[in-house]
């Protein structure tokens, strides 16, 4: 079967004894062990019917072994870390999640793991990176907000001969666009709350690993951590990754349609969209499907920012993506308040750069929302001065 007849599939004809079209959601936290053998279900921290199915599948999706759902994104990426020991190092992106970034520095480098930012384009710097500790490489592609793309299947090579697991963050493509596992990655992890649940309304984190070894690890320790999904949570995740297939295809095409009007604008600088870069267009031609939803472009001048921001209409100022309905983000105060601003500065996410979470909503709505809101920007900062 086909990614969209999957999405649209999941939990259906899983629910045997009643016909239920969606698969319940089963509240009981203890289960019963009938004639004194377990039914495959204990206790709800271990294992749930209504998470198990979501579980399968995202395994499915993302073609891997096992899959794990967690209370958060940030919760299943703290469980993979479990992983990893005192000593240990990783590569990881430059431009991180700055959450991601929050949790290596502040807490995981407490118990002395180690972290170092490569910009992972360059496959020279990622080898030279790696030392006798190295364990992994954690992934995020396109990065955030700048949307460089990793050439997975490279990175991977070079993980395999130095024998690192390689950790896909899958969360701007979504399984539809992009399967890492296929491309030879390890463990895949989603922030569900963007795209796979699509509607800003569930918070929620997804692991997928190849490998029973790896599976069974991961399965471990999601049971020891406890940072699980909740049933309802898991009930709503999966309602929203029906309509998957359909979401990004036209959050794909919206991008796109924005991301060519503002590269032509007189008040922006710079568009970051992985069309616009050659070799980005080359790796995700190859390895993926589409350019995804994502973009950011950077503005003339930083004081244009605020004036534009208080003009959206149609737009919503706020800090998460892959909703239905279009956000737009200031990286420097918002995503990435956490990462010093030298390093931010460094790594080019500056005060003039806005993030945009390009929704489904008609594009010409949006597109003269941005247009509205720029020229109004531009009269008030500059109103008097051009009079
Ligand atoms: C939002 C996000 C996370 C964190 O996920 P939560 O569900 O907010 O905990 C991790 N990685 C990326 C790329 C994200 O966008």
């Amino acid at each position: 079967m086909r990614i969209e007849t999957k999405l649209a599939q999941i939990g259906t004809k899983k629910a045997r004894t009643t016909g239920s079209i969606n698969f319940p959601i089963y509240l009981a936290t203890a289960y019963e062990h009938i004639g004194g053998v377990s039914t495959g279900y204990d206790y709800a921290r271990s294992s749930n019917p209504t998470r198990h199915i979501l579980e399968e599948s995202i395994a499915m999706l993302e073609k891997g072994d096992a899959g794990f759902a967690c209370s958060s994104g940030m919760a299943a990426i703290q469980t993979i870390m479990g992983l990893f020991s005192q000593g240990d190092h990783l590569i990881v992106s430059m431009d991180l999640y700055g959450g991601t970034y929050r949790l290596f520095e502040q807490v995981l480098n407490r118990y002395g793991i180690q972290f170092s930012y490569v910009d992972l384009r360059d496959i020279k710097a990622v080898e030279e990176a790696i030392q006798p500790q190295t364990k992994a490489l954690f992934i995020e592609t396109p990065t955030n907000p700048l949307m460089h793309v990793t050439d997975l299947q490279a990175i991977t090579r070079l993980s395999k001969q130095y024998q690192l697991w390689t950790i896909v963050d899958n969360t701007f493509m979504t399984p539809y666009l992009l399967n890492p596992l296929e491309l030879g990655a390890n463990i895949v992890i989603h922030s569900a709350t963007k795209y796979l649940g699509g509607h800003n309304d569930v918070l929620a984190g997804l692991i997928v690993t190849k490998g029973d070894e790896l599976s069974e690890r991961v399965r471990f320790l999601q049971q020891s951590i406890g940072a699980t999904l909740s049933p309802m949570d898991s009930y709503l995740l999966m309602r929203g990754m029906k309509t998957l297939a359909l979401r990004m295809e036209r959050h794909q095409a919206n991008a796109q349609g924005l991301a060519h009007f503002l590269k032509e604008h007189p008040l922006v600088d710079e568009v970051f969209f992985p069309e616009f870069d050659p070799n980005s267009k080359r790796i995700l031609s190859e390895q993926a499907k589409g350019y995804g939803g994502m973009l950011s472009f950077r503005v003339k001048e930083a004081k244009l920012v605020q004036p534009f921001l208080e003009q959206l209409q149609v737009f919503t100022f706020a800090e998460s993506l892959g909703g239905v309905e279009s956000l737009l983000t200031y990286p420097a105060t918002q995503t990435h308040a956490d990462v010093p601003a030298d390093i931010r500065q460094k790594v080019g996410v500056c005060d003039r750069l806005l993030r945009v979470s390009v929704g489904v909503e008609h594009i010409e709505d949006l597109e003269q929302d941005l247009a509205q809101a720029l020229q109004r920007s531009e009269e008030i900062v500059y109103g008097s001065e051009s009079k």
